[in-house]
């Protein structure tokens, strides 16, 4: 298939790389002027759409998708598909859909879970919002870039989905964190914590699969002094999309919205900027109540 990736940062470089190695003809562009091995280098992002079948888009945020969108839609062929694996706001992804669509073309907002590593594995989990149709061209690429694709109905749900699960994430994360640090000054054991917690009702992904707490449970970023992983920034971002998609759609959200002023706090004031969304931990571990 004749491809155009766009964005060929951390996520964007492995993902199109993965393309490439399958035997898929890929142009990429970057602003910053990175380029993939084996993948033809473009000048412009128009140049990259230009004659491809499926256009990837893989950038920090919606003002730079519209942009780019803006600038790549005239120039990419009827029929082809417009497929936007960034995570950006719900409101961005549905006009960037609505403006494809208009140029008949397909579009999907495919937002991905599983970080670096599962782009560079090909295991990345993509939560699709969009039309069958074009659904049904890009599938074969879900299957090169990731293990799961679920399709969450039209445009837009992708972005819904990944946001509704990352302030889940979020809260998850900080409640365990602060129970930990609890645990600690009730004088119970880290390990018989993890013991309790991850096989009774308080258990979760946070908890089982990425505990925060050094040398307890699988290995964790906290097991590599809090090296992200998933950089609380990156969480940062993913809770103010959240909190922006409730107030436009009205819904109350106050454990996502107090999550968002901690990692904000963390990130921005604190030491959190660069670590491990999980290095909650040791910023709970050193605070009492006041
Ligand atoms: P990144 O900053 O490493 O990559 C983004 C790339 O886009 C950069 O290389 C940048 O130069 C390029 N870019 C910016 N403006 C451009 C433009 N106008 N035209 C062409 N290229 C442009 O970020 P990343 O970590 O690869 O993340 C990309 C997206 O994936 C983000 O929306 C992020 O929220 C999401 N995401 C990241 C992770 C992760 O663990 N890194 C996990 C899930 C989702």
């Amino acid at each position: 298939m004749k491809i155009g990736f766009i964005g060929l940062g951390n996520m964007g470089g492995p993902m199109a790389a993965n393309l490439v190695k399958a035997g898929h003809d890929v142009t990429g562009f970057d602003v910053a002027g990175v380029t993939v091995k084996g993948a033809a280098a473009a000048h412009s992002a128009a140049e990259a759409a230009t004659g491809a079948e499926v256009v990837i888009t893989m950038l920090p945020n919606g003002k730079i998708l519209r942009a780019v969108a803006d600038e790549i839609i005239p120039a990419m062929q009827k029929g082809a598909v417009f497929l936007d694996c960034s995570t950006v706001d719900v409101e961005s992804a549905r006009d960037v859909a609505a403006q494809a669509q208009k140029a008949g073309l397909s579009a999907l907002d495919a937002p991905v879970s599983g970080g670096i590593g599962g782009a560079e594995g090909g295991t990345l989990t993509f939560m699709i919002g969009g039309d069958e149709a074009g659904l049904d061209i890009a599938a074969p690429l879900f299957e090169i870039m990731g293990q799961k694709a679920v399709h969450c109905g039209p445009s837009g749900n992708g972005q819904a989905a990944k946001i509704c699960n990352n302030m889940i994430l979020g809260a998850t994360m900080i409640v365990t964190c602060e129970a930990f640090a609890l645990a600690d000054k009730l004088g119970l054991d880290r390990q018989a914590m993890f013991d309790v917690v991850s096989t009774s009702s308080g258990y979760s992904w946070s908890m089982n699969a990425y505990c925060p707490a050094p040398g307890i449970g699988p290995k964790s970023p906290a097991d590599n002094d809090y090296k992200p992983g998933f950089a609380a920034e990156l969480m940062l971002k993913d809770l103010g999309l959240a909190q922006t998609a409730a107030e436009t759609a009205d819904a109350d959200t106050p454990l996502g919205a107090r999550a968002l002023e901690l990692y904000r706090a963390f990130v921005e004031k604190e030491d959190g900027k660069g670590r491990d969304f999980s290095a909650m931990l040791p910023r709970f571990e050193g605070r009492g109540r006041g």
